[in-house]
């Protein structure tokens, strides 16, 4: 079986220092959780930031920032850029403000809409198709946030579409409230929806964590954890990125299955 990549997703659009003091909002928050994390294993970074309200933002000069502050400090890994809806405006404009930044190498890109518990994931067919021209002008592998199954069905068709470049490299978002819930049955399906030759990565949203990462450890696939995904450790313990990515090496460790390094990710992965 190839090896692990872990993806790390710090700081996400929701947790804030209120519900759990261990989010990073600010850029030396970031590069001190994305040092730690990697010296754990893990290969990827998937970044958002944070306004001076630690409020979401798509915000250039933000992510600038960051990328600097990781560049400055020589930390090897794979910088991926979050395209997402909430970070303000809905427009390819100010959602993909900072795909011509340099250092950054992924960019996330979501094929379909679904809903968040208390608002709209909302992209539109023109919307991906732009900001996906812009990630590929910019030499930027998408990875595709697949919410739902038809979210895959949608990449396969703009494969062919030539909007997309197979091989395709996908994170399954499961368990959000409003999406495809963290079932191994819905996690099967999904994985026989794949596009020939795709790769894939998972998010287990809330309780669905721990047990859908580790099926994706046992099928081959990739994992992502932090708090964007979960704020708790367990019912009653608030996590920190550290103590996620910790709990993912060792479940890793005790199923057999080697940790990929960064550049072992990349070639998996199919980066330059
Ligand atoms: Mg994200």
């Amino acid at each position: 079986m190839e090896k692990l990549i872990i993806t790390l997703a710090h700081t996400g659009n929701v947790p804030t220092k209120a519900l759990n003091p261990a989010t990073p909002v600010t850029a030396d928050e970031m590069v001190a959780d994305i040092i730690k994390c990697r010296e754990l294993g893990v290969a990827v970074a998937h970044m958002h930031v944070r306004d001076e309200n630690e409020m979401p933002t798509s915000r250039r000069d933000l992510y600038e920032i960051l990328l600097k502050k990781l560049e400055d400090k020589n930390v090897d890994i794979i910088k991926q850029l979050s395209t997402g809806a909430r970070g303000g405006e809905n427009t390819v404009e100010w959602r993909g403000q900072m795909l011509d930044l340099p250092g950054a190498e992924m960019a996330s890109l979501s094929t379909g809409s679904s809903n968040f518990p208390t608002s709209i994931n909302a992209n539109s067919p023109q919307l991906i198709e732009e900001l996906a021209a812009k990630m590929y002008a910019n030499g930027l592998k998408p990875e595709i946030e697949a919410f739902d199954v038809g979210m895959i069905n949608n990449a396969a068709r703009l494969i062919k579409k030539g909007v997309l470049k197979a091989p395709l490299h996908f994170n399954f978002v499961m368990n959000v409230p409003g999406a495809i819930e963290g079932t191994p049955k819905n996690l099967m399906y999904m994985v026989d929806s794949l596009p020939e030759g795709s790769t894939w990565n998972i998010s287990g949203i809330g309780q669905s964590q721990v047990p859908l990462l580790t099926m994706a450890i046992l099928l081959g696939g990739h994992v992502r954890t932090g708090l964007e995904d979960v704020i708790k450790y367990d019912r009653t313990t608030l996590a920190t990125n550290e103590m996620l990515i910790k709990r993912v090496v060792r479940i890793a460790k005790e199923l057999g299955r080697e940790i990929a390094t960064t550049d072992e990710a990349r070639v998996i992965l199919g980066l330059k």
